[in-house]
C-alpha cells in the first residue's frame, strides 16, 4: 500500500494514524521532533475541555465524533458542559446556541440561574442570569488518548519515531516523495502534516503558505480550593461540568481539589514557532516548547473575575500558570486538505482537541474514499484567497479572532480591519451612491445604497417590509425593499464582480469539464450550462455555470478558491495522463468585472447604447455572446439569479467604471437603481435559487437539494455518476424545502432548528424577507415525510415561529420574466 508519513504525534497525528489503520492502511510512519511519551506540542498541556456546540455544523459534528471516540477509548470524562450568562446579550446568545445544538443533534437545554446553581453549586448565583447545559460535553484526556492510540496503532504495525524532526519535504514532478530527517530521507507517497502550530514551517517546506498564527493563551492551576475538597479522588479528577464564563473570556475545570482556569481575556501574544528552537530530548510538564512563562500581569483582572463567579476561589491561590501556544486562523476554522501544487502533501492543522478525532476521520476518508462524509468547506486549505494568505493578513485576522473568541457575533458582522483589500472597478461609484459595505473573501460588497433612501417614500404599501426584531435588523436596511421593488418593476444594476470566475481553455477543456461536471457542456459556442461538481459519493462539491465562449475557451462561474484548486489539480492530472489533452485553468476574477443588469426594463437600457441584438431571438435565456455596450467590449450572458430579464455583463477591470457609467446614464430615463446584496439574497430565494455552502454542500446529493435537473444522466460518465446511479427525485429521505412564515413578519436568519409535531427534524439553510411575496422565506432540510402544506415551527432565540412548507419557487414559477 502507499507509504504514509505523518508529521506530528499530537492528538491530530495519532488520530489520523488510527483512522487510517481502521481503514486498512498498513505502511504508516509517524514522526515527532519531541519524545513520544510527551512530544511537547499543544496537546501535551491541553486541559481538554470539549464544548461541542458551534455555529458551524461541520465543527459540531467533528466534536460529536471526538466525544464518541474518546469515550470508546475510556479517555473522556463526560461531566457535561455549562455555559453561563451574566449579561442579557449573552443570555440571548445562549438561546441562539441552543438552536445550533438542536439543529446539529446535540442534546442541550437552557436553564435558569437556580438550575445553574443546582448543576454547579460553586457558582455565584447573584450574577448569573442563566445558562446552557449540554450533558454530553466533558473533558478529554488528551495526552492519555495519544498514548493509547500510539500503543494500539503500533500493534497494528505503525512505526513511530520520536525525537526525529522533519527538516524538509522532498517532491518531484509535483508529487511528494519523502521527508528529510537528520537520520536520512524517509520515502513517502503521502505526507500528512499534523504539526500543529509548527504548520507554517512545515508548509513552507513544500512552498505552501499555511494561514495560521501561533498565539499564547493563559492557563493557571490554583492551589487547593476548600469547596472542592473531597469531591474528586484523582489529582486530575472532575465531577462538576466544565464551565464557560464567556462574558469575561474565561473557562474552568476541576483538577481534583484544584481549579484550572483558562483565559482569553488578555492581549494577543503571537509567537513564531521557528523561534522556539529545537524540542529538547527531555520534555516534561514544565519544560516544553509550547509552554511559555506565565505573565502574571495579564491574569490580574481575570483572577478577580474568577473570584466573582466562583467565590470559593477567594480562599485559593494561584499555584501554577503558563502561556500555552496553539493555532489561530483568519476565520477560526481548521486547515485541512491537500496542497494545490504538490500531490500527496496533506495538512490537518489548527485543530482543537475538541475536533481532533472528527478531523482525523475526515482526512482518512479523503485518502481512502476520496471524500469525507462531513462537509469540509469551512476547513478546506484552499478556501482562502491569495490576499488572505499574506502573513500580515493572517496575523491581524487571527489575532482578532483570539480577541473575539467568546464574543457575541452577528452572522453578518464584518471585520473592521483589514478592509478595502479588494474593490471592484465600480467602487468609486458605489461610494458616491452611499454604498453600505460588508466584506467577503476580501471584497468590499455593497449591501444597499443610501442614495435609494430617497425612494422609500415612493415604495408602494405592499412592498413595505415589516419592522424587524433588533437582532435581524442588524446589518439590514429597509432600503433593500426599494432595491428589490425597482428590480422587479424597473431595472437595477448589481455588482457581481466578487463571484469567482475561471477561464478554462485549451484542447483538453471540454474533456475536463465533461468529466468533472454533471452537465453536458459539449455544446456549440454561446451555450451556458448550469451544472454541479459532485464528489465520489455523489455529494455536491459546487454548482457552476459553464459558458462556452469558443471551441476551446470556457468561462466558469464558480464558488471560490476551492473550485479553482479542484480544477487546477484535475487539469494537471489530465495532462499527465495525456499531454495532448492539456487545459489551462486561470482565475480571471480580479482582472475582470461584472454587472448584473436585471429588471423588466433592462432591454430598454442596453438597446439605447448598443447596436447588438439583445432581443429574445438575438440572445436567448442561458446563452452568451460578445457585444459592445456604450463603446465597451463585453461578454454578456443571459442569466439572472434574481429571476428577471437581463444579463450578466462582463468586461475587463480597466473598462469597468466606464461600463458602469454608460449603463447608469442609459438607465436614468427608466428609473435605474444600484442594488446591493441584501436585495439580491432575498430575490434569489424568492426564485428558489440555491447557494452552495449553505443550501447544499458535499453532505447533500442533487436530488435532496432539488438540483436533480442539473444532472445529465445520459452523459456517459462524470465524477460521482456511479454513486448516484438509480437515485431520483423520489429517493431521498430528506429534502430542501421552501418555508414561508405564517405571520408574515417574523424573521429568521439561518441555522435555526425546524420542528415538526414538536420534534426537531431539520434546520434552516438560507432565509430572507421575500419582498415580492410579502413574507419571510426560509429554506430548510426536512424529512421527505414533511410535505407541502405541512405546518412546522422554526425556533428563533428560544421562541417558535410558525411556518408552512410551500411549493417553490415562490416567484414566477413559469419563468415568464426570465424568458421574456
Ligand atoms: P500538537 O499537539 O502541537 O502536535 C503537533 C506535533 O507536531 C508536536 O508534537 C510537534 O512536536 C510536532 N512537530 C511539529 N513540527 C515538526 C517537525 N518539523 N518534525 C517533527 N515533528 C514536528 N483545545 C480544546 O479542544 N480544548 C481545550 O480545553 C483546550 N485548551 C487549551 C489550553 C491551552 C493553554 C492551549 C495552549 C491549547 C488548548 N487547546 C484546547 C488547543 C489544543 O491544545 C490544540 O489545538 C491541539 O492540542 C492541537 O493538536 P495537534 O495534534 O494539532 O498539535
Amino acid at each position: 500500500s502507499s507509504r504514509v508519513v505523518i508529521i506530528g504525534a499530537g492528538i491530530v497525528g495519532t488520530n489520523v494514524a488510527d483512522e487510517l489503520v481502521q481503514r486498512g492502511w498498513t505502511n504508516i510512519t509517524v514522526l515527532d521532533q519531541g519524545p513520544l511519551d510527551m512530544p511537547g506540542g499543544s496537546t501535551s498541556h491541553a486541559p481538554g475541555l470539549v464544548f461541542q456546540t458551534n455555529a458551524s455544523k461541520t465543527m459540531s459534528l467533528f466534536a460529536k465524533y471526538t466525544v464518541q471516540k474518546l469515550l470508546s477509548l475510556d479517555c473522556f470524562n463526560q461531566v457535561g458542559g455549562l455555559e453561563v450568562a451574566t449579561t442579557e446579550a449573552r443570555y440571548e446568545d445562549l438561546k441562539r446556541k441552543l438552536g445550533y445544538a438542536q439543529s446539529w443533534g446535540i442534546e442541550a437545554r437552557l436553564v435558569d440561574a437556580a438550575e445553574c446553581k443546582r448543576i454547579y453549586p460553586l457558582l455565584n448565583e447573584e450574577i448569573v442570569l442563566g445558562g446552557l447545559h449540554i450533558p454530553s460535553d466533558g473533558l478529554a484526556l488528551a495526552a492519555r488518548s495519544v498514548q493509547l492510540l500510539i500503543e494500539r496503532t503500533r500493534e497494528a504495525g505503525v512505526v513511530y519515531l520520536g525525537s526525529t524532526p522533519v527538516t524538509g519535504v522532498e517532491h518531484d514532478g509535483g508529487r511528494v516523495t519523502g521527508v528529510q530527517t537528520p537520520g536520512g530521507v524517509i520515502p513517502a507517497d503521502i505526507v500528512i502534516s499534523c504539526a500543529g502550530f509548527w504548520g507554517v514551517e512545515v508548509g513552507a517546506m513544500v512552498g505552501m503558505q499555511i494561514p495560521l498564527l501561533p498565539l499564547a493563551h493563559q492557563y493557571v492551576k490554583t492551589g487547593p480550593v476548600p469547596e472542592l475538597k473531597g469531591r474528586n479522588e484523582l489529582p486530575n479528577g472532575a465531577t462538576l461540568p466544565i464551565l464557560r464564563h464567556q462574558d469575561q473570556d474565561l473557562y474552568y475545570r476541576e483538577h481534583g481539589e484544584r481549579y484550572g482556569i483558562g483565559s482569553y481575556a488578555h492581549r494577543p501574544m503571537p509567537v513564531v514557532a521557528a523561534d522556539l528552537g529545537l524540542t529538547p530530548k527531555h520534555v516534561d510538564e514544565h519544560n516544553m516548547p509550547s509552554r511559555l512563562d506565565f505573565t502574571f500581569e495579564d491574569f490580574a483582572e481575570p483572577w478577580e473575575a474568577s473570584k466573582e463567579i466562583l467565590p470559593g476561589l477567594r480562599e485559593a491561590e494561584i499555584e501554577d500558570g503558563f502561556n500555552g501556544i496553539f493555532s489561530f486562523t483568519p476565520d477560526g476554522g481548521p486547515i485541512v486538505g491537500q496542497s494545490r501544487d504538490v500531490e500527496g502533501f496533506y495538512v490537518a492543522e489548527a485543530v482543537w482537541v475538541t475536533h481532533s478525532a472528527g478531523v482525523a476521520r475526515a482526512v482518512a476518508q479523503l485518502l481512502t474514499d476520496g471524500a469525507s462524509e462531513i462537509d469540509l468547506g469551512e476547513c478546506d486549505v484552499d478556501r482562502f484567497e491569495d490576499v488572505q494568505l499574506a502573513p500580515s493578513y493572517v496575523s491581524e485576522t487571527s489575532q482578532q479572532n483570539f480577541v473575539e473568541i467568546y464574543d457575541v457575533l452577528h452572522p453578518l458582522q464584518p471585520k473592521e480591519s483589514p478592509r478595502n483589500l479588494r474593490v471592484s472597478p465600480f467602487n468609486a461609484r458605489h461610494r458616491e451612491l452611499g454604498g453600505y459595505f460588508l466584506e467577503g473573501a476580501g471584497w468590499e460588497r455593497p449591501y444597499w445604497f443610501e442614495a435609494n433612501a430617497a425612494l422609500l417614500d415612493e415604495l408602494p404599501a405592499e412592498w413595505q417590509p415589516p419592522a424587524r426584531d433588533s437582532w435581524s435588523a442588524r446589518y439590514s436596511s429597509p432600503i433593500a425593499a426599494v432595491e428589490a421593488w425597482k428590480t422587479r418593476t424597473a431595472v437595477a444594476m448589481y455588482d457581481m464582480t466578487p463571484l469567482k470566475r475561471l477561464e478554462i481553455s485549451g484542447p483538453g477543456a471540454v474533456a475536463l469539464l465533461q468529466r468533472l461536471t454533471t452537465g453536458d457542456v459539449a455544446k456549440k459556442p454561446g451555450a451556458v450550462t448550469y451544472c454541479l461538481l459532485l464528489n465520489d459519493h455523489g455529494g455536491i462539491r459546487s454548482d457552476i455555470t459553464v459558458a462556452r465562449l469558443d471551441e476551446e475557451t470556457f468561462q466558469v462561474g464558480a464558488n471560490g478558491n476551492i473550485d479553482l484548486a479542484y480544477f487546477t489539480r484535475e487539469a494537471r492530472r489530465q495532462r499527465a495522463e495525456d499531454p495532448t489533452q492539456w487545459a489551462q485553468v486561470r482565475d480571471i476574477t480580479g482582472g475582470t468585472c461584472c454587472i448584473g443588469l436585471w429588471g423588466p426594463l433592462a432591454r430598454e437600457v442596453v438597446s439605447a447604447i448598443s447596436s447588438d441584438d439583445f432581443s429574445n431571438d438575438g440572445l436567448r435565456y442561458f446563452r452568451a455572446k460578445k457585444a459592445t455596450i456604450g463603446g465597451v467590449p463585453v461578454t454578456v450572458m443571459r442569466l439572472s439569479y434574481v429571476g428577471e430579464l437581463g444579463w450578466e455583463i462582463y468586461t475587463t477591470a480597466d473598462n469597468g467604471q466606464r461600463l458602469w457609467d454608460v449603463l447608469w446614464a442609459a438607465g436614468q430615463p427608466h428609473g435605474i437603481v444600484a442594488a446591493g446584496r441584501a436585495a439580491f439574497s432575498a430575490l434569489r430565494l424568492e426564485k428558489g435559487y440555491r447557494s452552495w455552502g449553505t443550501d447544499m454542500t458535499t453532505e447533500h446529493d442533487p436530488y435532496e437539494s432539488g438540483l436533480g435537473f442539473a444532472v445529465k444522466t445520459a452523459k456517459e460518465s462524470f465524477v460521482g455518476k456511479s454513486a448516484i446511479e438509480g437515485w431520483t427525485e423520489d429517493t431521498p429521505g430528506r429534502r430542501l424545502r421552501c418555508l414561508t412564515v405564517d405571520d408574515g413578519r417574523s424573521m429568521v436568519l439561518g441555522k435555526e432548528p425546524v420542528f415538526y409535531k414538536d420534534e426537531p427534524v431539520g434546520y434552516v439553510t438560507s432565509a430572507a424577507y421575500g419582498y415580492s411575496i410579502g413574507k419571510p422565506i426560509a429554506y430548510a432540510y426536512l424529512p421527505s415525510t414533511v410535505t407541502e402544506g405541512d405546518a412546522v415551527e422554526i425556533e428563533y432565540f428560544g421562541a417558535r415561529v410558525r411556518a408552512t412548507v410551500t411549493p417553490e419557487p415562490l416567484f414566477d414559477p413559469e419563468m415568464k420574466r426570465l424568458r421574456g
